[in-house]
């Protein structure tokens, strides 16, 4: 069933050197590595399809992205059976974020019917108006051509080959190249062939998807410098992704890259809601920081409290909701490696263990650590991700500190309240704050479980993500791989289509 070679153009292509994956249960297989000559040749057979697969009908586009999310569930239990030893997640994590994906996928189908995605505009001709007629213009949203995508580590399906990311460039009318993720390639190749089935279902453009497997280094850096790709899509570590993010830049036609490179999803817990349901909002933090053992980008890594009387108590609270959870088997070997070092990094820093429990090789425990909020405001290093189920606590001596916190903070996918109706002129003082620092404000709530839907944003101001102006979950993003372009006086023969009828 797997071939172990990178799909490029239609074709299954092998590599000179390969490599042993390294699942977390079961048999590891051999895959091709790939090198910059397979990204140049994915990324030319891009830019081949891009004209036919750019100017298809809106309506074969949302065809396409239906046949995929189809093709996807006809392969489920293979998707299931080698995710779920790729990377540990449970069988249900795989289902689940098998129906996300394909969910996602339908979602953007029905999106890209509606005119809307489009931003359609018209100024009409003035041709009377003194002292200067003004001409017709039309504006519409274009697709920008081929796009690169970088497979997420720790969503195999749904923030990798046929991710958030790939979905919506192709819902844009751009063909995709992924660079798969070492962690997950089996995953990554099962996909890959429901995209190929779905390509050659619908008699479309081979180039339109290629599938580059793990390589070194250089391939994600042909990849961003290809003079042929457009745009970059992005999830994963703020060295990595800064990395990559530099090479855009740097590139004589510099390109856009959509990074998602980390957060720490603060949760200010308010001094009335902390009273009343202390225990309940330990209890519930403790749930979503374990929750894939840790390793979503939205995990809740930092609570702060104004300190006093109730605090201890809800300390008590999270530590005898977080003593039973067991020792989760990360997504790789680096990964819990880096997990133990960030945790080092918090006690070096000054952060006090309050739950340190051991957890060897691809494992780990919950660690719980406390910090005053002037110590926190001094170092910056307790402000860092740690990717896991690590818990900061800051217990700031009071509102004005806690303020002072929300000032400090980097920018964050999400900020949470935890509030009761005694909470509110507390709360009034936070919301200007949080709503510049983060993508996504919660009121009571725990920010892990991101719905896909029109109005959800999934980013942030730097580091959360590297484009504030954007998201990678949802709709909207689509937008990414749009631009804007004006039509002025032009006749309706070379219009396109939807600016035809305004
Ligand atoms: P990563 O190390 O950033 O790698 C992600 C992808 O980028 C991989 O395909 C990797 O290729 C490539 N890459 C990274 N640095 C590169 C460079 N300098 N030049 C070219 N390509 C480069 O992330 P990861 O492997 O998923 O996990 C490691 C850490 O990332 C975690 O411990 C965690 O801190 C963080 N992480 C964050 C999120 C989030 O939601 N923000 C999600 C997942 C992981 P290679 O595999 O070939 O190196």
């Amino acid at each position: 069933m797997l071939t172990g070679h990178h799909l490029i153009a239609g074709q299954w292509v092998a590599g000179q050197d390969t490599f042993a994956s390294s699942p977390a249960t079961g048999d590891s297989f051999s895959f091709a590595v790939g090198t910059p000559a397979h990204v140049d040749a994915a990324a030319r057979a891009a830019e081949a399809a891009f004209p036919i697969y750019g100017a298809l009908p809106r309506e074969a586009r949302a065809q396409f992205l239906e046949e995929i999310a189809a093709q996807i569930d006809a392969r489920g239990d293979a998707i299931t059976a080698h995710g779920s030893a790729e990377t540990g997640l449970p069988d249900a994590r795989l289902v689940g974020e098998r129906g996300r994906t394909t969910g996602q996928l339908r979602l953007f189908a029905a999106h890209i019917h509606k005119d809307g995605f489009l931003d359609l505009r018209q100024d009409a001709a003035l041709p009377d108006r003194a002292p200067l007629p003004r001409p017709d213009i039309r504006m519409i949203q274009q697709p920008i051509g081929p796009i690169a995508v970088f497979g997420a580590s720790n969503f195999p399906l749904a923030f990798s080959v046929m991710g958030g990311d790939s979905a919506s460039a192709l819902a844009a009318g751009c063909p995709v190249v992924v660079k798969g993720h070492s962690a997950h390639p089996a995953t990554s190749e099962i996909v890959a062939q429901a995209v190929l089935a779905a390509i050659e279902e619908l008699g479309l453009p081979k180039g339109v998807f290629s599938l580059v497997q793990d390589g070194r280094r250089d391939v994600g850096e042909a990849l961003v410098q290809h003079p042929l790709i457009n745009a970059v899509g992005f999830t994963g570590s703020l060295t990595g992704g800064r990395a990559l993010f530099n090479l855009c830049a740097a590139r004589p036609s510099p390109i856009p890259f959509f990074g998602e490179l980390g957060s720490v999803n603060p949760m200010f817990i308010l001094t009335q809601a902390l009273a009343a349901r202390g225990a309940v909002i330990a209890t519930g933090w403790a749930g979503s920081l374990t929750m894939g053992a840790g390793q979503f980008c939205t995990n809740p890594g930092v609570g702060v409290v104004v300190d006093g009387p109730k605090v201890d108590g809800f300390i008590a609270s999270l530590i005898a909701a977080l003593e039973p959870v067991l020792p989760q088997t990360m997504l790789t070997d680096g990964i819990a490696d880096a997990y133990r070092a960030g945790a080092a990094r918090m006690a070096h820093a000054g952060a006090r263990p309050v739950l340190e429990r051991p957890a060897e090789g691809r494992r780990a425990s919950p660690y719980v650590y406390q910090v005053t909020g002037a110590e926190w405001l001094a170092n910056a290093h307790l402000a860092e991700e740690v990717f896991g189920p690590l818990a900061l606590l800051i217990r700031a001596k009071d509102t004005a500190e806690m303020l002072q916190i929300a000032h400090a903070l980097q920018g964050q996918l999400t900020c949470t309240l935890h509030l009761d109706a005694g909470d509110t002129a507390q709360a009034q003082s936070l919301m200007p704050v949080l709503s510049r620092k983060a993508g996504r404000v919660l009121a009571n709530g725990f920010p892990t479980g991101v719905e896909v839907c029109d109005a959800m944003v999934h980013g942030g101001p730097y580091p959360a993500s590297t484009n504030f102006g954007a998201t990678s979950v949802g709709s909207l993003s689509i937008r990414r791989w749009l631009r804007p372009v004006s039509y002025q006086n032009m006749p309706p023969e070379l219009l396109p289509e939807a600016l035809r009828s305004l």
